[in-house]
Protein backbone atom coordinates (compact mmCIF):
# COMPACT_ATOMS: atom_id res chain seq x y z
CA UNK A 1 0.00 0.00 0.00
CA UNK A 2 1.17 3.13 -1.12
CA UNK A 3 -0.91 6.05 0.10
CA UNK A 4 -3.37 4.97 2.94
CA UNK A 5 -6.32 7.48 3.98
CA UNK A 6 -7.69 6.55 7.79
CA UNK A 7 -10.74 7.76 8.91
CA UNK A 8 -9.44 11.29 7.66
CA UNK A 9 -11.71 14.48 9.23
CA UNK A 10 -11.12 17.54 8.03
CA UNK A 11 -12.80 20.96 9.21
CA UNK A 12 -12.94 24.79 8.05
CA UNK A 13 -13.65 26.67 11.10
CA UNK A 14 -16.47 24.58 12.83
CA UNK A 15 -17.88 23.20 9.59
CA UNK A 16 -16.52 19.70 8.83
CA UNK A 17 -16.07 18.69 5.27
CA UNK A 18 -14.77 15.69 6.07
CA UNK A 19 -16.14 13.08 8.51
CA UNK A 20 -13.58 10.31 8.88
CA UNK A 21 -13.19 9.10 5.21
CA UNK A 22 -10.62 5.75 4.50
CA UNK A 23 -9.45 4.61 1.72
CA UNK A 24 -6.45 3.15 -0.09
CA UNK A 25 -3.97 3.51 -3.15
CA UNK A 26 -1.61 0.88 -4.02
CA UNK A 27 1.64 1.01 -5.81
CA UNK A 28 1.01 1.32 -9.77
CA UNK A 29 -2.49 1.94 -9.77
CA UNK A 30 -4.66 4.29 -10.70
CA UNK A 31 -7.50 5.33 -8.26
CA UNK A 32 -10.15 7.82 -8.96
CA UNK A 33 -12.38 9.61 -6.21
CA UNK A 34 -15.77 10.61 -7.26
CA UNK A 35 -18.68 12.28 -6.28
CA UNK A 36 -20.67 15.72 -7.12
CA UNK A 37 -20.19 19.09 -6.10
CA UNK A 38 -18.93 19.93 -2.80
CA UNK A 39 -18.16 16.14 -1.71
CA UNK A 40 -14.95 17.10 -0.13
CA UNK A 41 -12.81 15.70 -3.34
CA UNK A 42 -10.46 18.35 -3.30
CA UNK A 43 -10.70 19.13 0.35
CA UNK A 44 -9.05 15.50 1.06
CA UNK A 45 -6.57 16.03 -1.85
CA UNK A 46 -5.14 19.04 -0.80
CA UNK A 47 -5.48 17.57 2.87
CA UNK A 48 -2.70 15.29 1.21
CA UNK A 49 -0.71 17.87 0.13
CA UNK A 50 -0.96 20.25 1.80
CA UNK A 51 0.30 22.20 -1.85
CA UNK A 52 -0.97 24.58 -2.53
CA UNK A 53 -1.82 25.78 1.38
CA UNK A 54 -5.36 24.60 2.19
CA UNK A 55 -7.51 27.61 2.94
CA UNK A 56 -8.45 27.65 6.26
CA UNK A 57 -8.96 23.66 6.71
CA UNK A 58 -7.51 21.39 9.27
CA UNK A 59 -7.13 17.92 9.94
CA UNK A 60 -8.93 17.20 13.19
CA UNK A 61 -8.99 13.37 13.63
CA UNK A 62 -7.64 10.72 11.74
CA UNK A 63 -4.38 9.87 9.70
CA UNK A 64 -2.16 9.72 6.48
CA UNK A 65 0.11 7.11 5.57
CA UNK A 66 2.61 7.28 3.26
CA UNK A 67 4.27 3.99 2.62
CA UNK A 68 3.45 2.93 6.51
CA UNK A 69 4.15 6.36 7.92
CA UNK A 70 2.23 9.48 8.81
CA UNK A 71 2.99 12.40 6.82
CA UNK A 72 0.33 14.46 8.63
CA UNK A 73 2.95 16.72 10.61
CA UNK A 74 6.10 16.43 7.80
CA UNK A 75 6.87 19.69 6.24
CA UNK A 76 4.78 20.41 3.36
CA UNK A 77 7.39 21.40 1.05
CA UNK A 78 9.03 17.57 1.93
CA UNK A 79 5.64 16.03 0.49
CA UNK A 80 7.03 16.63 -3.17
CA UNK A 81 10.74 16.66 -2.50
CA UNK A 82 11.33 13.27 -0.20
CA UNK A 83 7.97 12.13 -0.78
CA UNK A 84 7.66 12.09 -4.59
CA UNK A 85 4.05 13.11 -4.77
CA UNK A 86 3.12 15.87 -7.05
CA UNK A 87 -0.37 17.63 -7.52
CA UNK A 88 -1.31 18.44 -10.55
CA UNK A 89 -3.92 21.14 -9.30
CA UNK A 90 -6.82 22.43 -11.48
CA UNK A 91 -4.63 24.74 -14.10
CA UNK A 92 -5.38 27.88 -12.85
CA UNK A 93 -2.68 27.70 -9.81
CA UNK A 94 -0.21 28.44 -12.62
CA UNK A 95 2.01 30.80 -12.26
CA UNK A 96 0.35 33.03 -14.85
CA UNK A 97 3.09 35.98 -15.52
CA UNK A 98 5.79 32.87 -16.28
CA UNK A 99 5.93 31.67 -19.56
CA UNK A 100 5.78 27.94 -19.93
CA UNK A 101 8.99 27.02 -19.81
CA UNK A 102 9.52 29.11 -16.72
CA UNK A 103 6.89 27.65 -14.79
CA UNK A 104 8.32 23.86 -15.70
CA UNK A 105 11.94 25.07 -14.08
CA UNK A 106 10.10 25.96 -10.98
CA UNK A 107 8.90 22.70 -10.96
CA UNK A 108 12.80 21.63 -10.71
CA UNK A 109 13.02 22.89 -7.32
CA UNK A 110 14.01 20.26 -5.35
CA UNK A 111 16.65 18.45 -7.93
CA UNK A 112 18.44 21.43 -9.59
CA UNK A 113 21.90 19.44 -10.13
CA UNK A 114 19.66 16.81 -11.53
CA UNK A 115 21.05 15.65 -14.47
CA UNK A 116 17.64 14.01 -15.70
CA UNK A 117 15.93 17.33 -15.90
CA UNK A 118 16.93 18.08 -19.46
CA UNK A 119 15.38 14.53 -20.17
CA UNK A 120 12.10 15.41 -18.50
CA UNK A 121 12.11 18.44 -20.24
CA UNK A 122 12.13 16.23 -24.01
CA UNK A 123 9.76 14.07 -22.15
CA UNK A 124 6.94 16.98 -21.28
CA UNK A 125 7.53 18.06 -24.43
CA UNK A 126 6.84 14.44 -26.18
CA UNK A 127 3.85 14.34 -24.13
CA UNK A 128 2.66 17.43 -25.11
CA UNK A 129 3.81 19.12 -28.29
CA UNK A 130 1.11 21.62 -27.42
CA UNK A 131 3.84 22.83 -24.35
CA UNK A 132 7.06 22.86 -26.53
CA UNK A 133 4.81 25.09 -29.34
CA UNK A 134 4.18 27.53 -26.48
CA UNK A 135 7.32 27.06 -24.18
CA UNK A 136 7.87 31.12 -24.52
CA UNK A 137 4.10 32.11 -24.05
CA UNK A 138 3.39 33.85 -21.06
CA UNK A 139 1.14 31.13 -19.05
CA UNK A 140 -1.53 33.46 -18.41
CA UNK A 141 -2.53 33.60 -22.31
CA UNK A 142 -2.55 29.63 -22.40
CA UNK A 143 -6.20 28.27 -23.24
CA UNK A 144 -7.60 26.68 -20.08
CA UNK A 145 -7.17 23.33 -21.90
CA UNK A 146 -3.58 24.45 -22.24
CA UNK A 147 -3.33 25.37 -18.72
CA UNK A 148 -4.29 21.96 -18.02
CA UNK A 149 -1.52 20.07 -19.75
CA UNK A 150 0.65 23.35 -17.96
CA UNK A 151 0.05 21.79 -14.77
CA UNK A 152 0.52 17.87 -15.33
CA UNK A 153 3.68 18.85 -16.89
CA UNK A 154 4.77 20.54 -14.00
CA UNK A 155 3.68 17.69 -11.29
CA UNK A 156 6.08 15.30 -14.29
CA UNK A 157 8.67 18.04 -14.03
CA UNK A 158 9.04 16.84 -10.21
CA UNK A 159 10.16 14.08 -11.25
CA UNK A 160 7.40 12.30 -8.67
CA UNK A 161 6.49 8.25 -9.08
CA UNK A 162 2.89 9.30 -7.67
CA UNK A 163 0.65 11.97 -9.27
CA UNK A 164 -2.23 13.45 -7.56
CA UNK A 165 -4.70 15.03 -9.82
CA UNK A 166 -7.18 17.59 -9.28
CA UNK A 167 -9.88 17.63 -12.60
CA UNK A 168 -7.53 17.31 -15.34
CA UNK A 169 -10.43 17.34 -17.88
CA UNK A 170 -11.68 20.09 -16.71
CA UNK A 171 -12.31 22.50 -19.59
CA UNK A 172 -10.92 20.00 -22.53
CA UNK A 173 -12.71 19.56 -25.64
CA UNK A 174 -13.25 16.16 -26.18
CA UNK A 175 -10.57 15.74 -28.17
CA UNK A 176 -7.74 17.30 -25.88
CA UNK A 177 -9.84 15.32 -22.82
CA UNK A 178 -8.74 12.11 -24.90
CA UNK A 179 -5.74 13.50 -25.74
CA UNK A 180 -4.54 13.67 -21.72
CA UNK A 181 -5.94 10.97 -20.70
CA UNK A 182 -4.19 9.03 -23.35
CA UNK A 183 -0.41 10.36 -21.90
CA UNK A 184 -1.94 9.95 -17.98
CA UNK A 185 -1.98 6.24 -19.17
CA UNK A 186 1.19 6.18 -20.56
CA UNK A 187 2.53 7.84 -17.76
CA UNK A 188 0.71 5.06 -15.38
CA UNK A 189 2.12 2.32 -17.64
CA UNK A 190 5.91 3.41 -17.08
CA UNK A 191 5.25 3.33 -13.26
CA UNK A 192 3.68 6.31 -12.46
CA UNK A 193 0.79 6.17 -9.57
CA UNK A 194 -2.43 8.22 -10.12
CA UNK A 195 -4.90 9.52 -7.45
CA UNK A 196 -7.07 10.71 -10.21
CA UNK A 197 -10.19 13.32 -8.83
CA UNK A 198 -13.09 13.76 -11.91
CA UNK A 199 -16.53 15.03 -11.68
CA UNK A 200 -16.70 13.76 -14.73
CA UNK A 201 -17.13 10.04 -13.40
CA UNK A 202 -17.71 8.03 -16.56
CA UNK A 203 -14.87 8.69 -17.87
CA UNK A 204 -12.59 8.42 -14.20
CA UNK A 205 -14.02 5.19 -14.09
CA UNK A 206 -13.41 4.19 -17.85
CA UNK A 207 -9.36 5.29 -16.82
CA UNK A 208 -8.82 3.98 -13.11
CA UNK A 209 -8.38 0.75 -12.05
CA UNK A 210 -10.62 1.46 -8.66
CA UNK A 211 -12.82 4.04 -7.49
CA UNK A 212 -14.49 5.83 -4.47
CA UNK A 213 -17.43 7.68 -4.25
CA UNK A 214 -17.91 10.29 -1.73
CA UNK A 215 -20.87 11.95 -1.03
CA UNK A 216 -21.23 15.38 1.33
CA UNK A 217 -17.65 14.05 3.18
CA UNK A 218 -18.39 10.58 3.19
CA UNK A 219 -17.54 7.57 0.82
CA UNK A 220 -20.38 6.03 -0.08
CA UNK A 221 -19.53 2.97 -2.76
CA UNK A 222 -16.05 1.62 -3.61
CA UNK A 223 -14.72 -0.71 -5.81
CA UNK A 224 -12.79 -2.03 -8.96
CA UNK A 225 -14.01 0.32 -11.98
CA UNK A 226 -15.88 -2.18 -13.72
CA UNK A 227 -18.19 -3.23 -10.65
CA UNK A 228 -19.00 0.55 -9.56
CA UNK A 229 -19.91 1.37 -13.09
CA UNK A 230 -22.59 -1.30 -13.21
CA UNK A 231 -24.02 -0.17 -9.55
CA UNK A 232 -27.23 0.32 -10.08
CA UNK A 233 -27.39 3.01 -7.26
CA UNK A 234 -24.12 4.92 -8.76
CA UNK A 235 -25.31 4.61 -12.19
CA UNK A 236 -28.04 6.55 -11.48
CA UNK A 237 -26.56 8.95 -9.14
CA UNK A 238 -23.26 9.92 -10.82
CA UNK A 239 -23.30 7.92 -14.26
CA UNK A 240 -26.67 9.53 -15.53
CA UNK A 241 -28.89 6.58 -15.47
P1 LIG B 1 -16.18 20.24 -6.51
O1 LIG B 1 -16.29 19.01 -7.33
O2 LIG B 1 -17.38 21.14 -6.62
O3 LIG B 1 -14.88 20.97 -6.63
P2 LIG B 1 -15.32 18.89 -4.06
O4 LIG B 1 -15.83 17.49 -3.95
O5 LIG B 1 -13.92 19.07 -4.48
O6 LIG B 1 -16.31 19.75 -4.96
P3 LIG B 1 -14.60 20.47 -1.77
O7 LIG B 1 -14.13 21.63 -2.56
O8 LIG B 1 -13.58 19.61 -1.13
O9 LIG B 1 -15.57 19.55 -2.65
O10 LIG B 1 -15.62 21.02 -0.66
C1 LIG B 1 -16.14 20.21 0.39
C2 LIG B 1 -16.94 21.09 1.35
O11 LIG B 1 -16.07 21.98 2.04
C3 LIG B 1 -17.98 21.95 0.66
O12 LIG B 1 -19.13 22.00 1.45
C4 LIG B 1 -17.33 23.32 0.59
O13 LIG B 1 -18.29 24.37 0.63
C5 LIG B 1 -16.47 23.33 1.84
N1 LIG B 1 -15.27 24.18 1.66
C6 LIG B 1 -14.32 24.03 0.71
N2 LIG B 1 -13.37 24.98 0.81
C7 LIG B 1 -13.74 25.75 1.86
C8 LIG B 1 -13.18 26.92 2.50
N3 LIG B 1 -12.04 27.45 2.08
N4 LIG B 1 -13.86 27.44 3.54
C9 LIG B 1 -15.01 26.90 3.98
N5 LIG B 1 -15.59 25.81 3.45
C10 LIG B 1 -14.95 25.24 2.40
Amino acid sequence: MLLEIKDLYVKYGNIEALHGISFHVNKGEIVTLIGSNGAGKTTTLHAITRVPPPEGSTVSGGDILYKGKSILKVPAHTIVSDYNIALAPEGRHIFGNLTVEENLKLATYSRPDDENQQKDYERVYDLFPKMAERRYQRSETLSGGEQQMLSVSRAIMTACNFILLDEPSMGLSPLLMYDMFRVLKQLNEEGMTILLIEQNANLALKFAHRGYVMDTGEIVAQGPSAELMNNPEVKKAYLGG
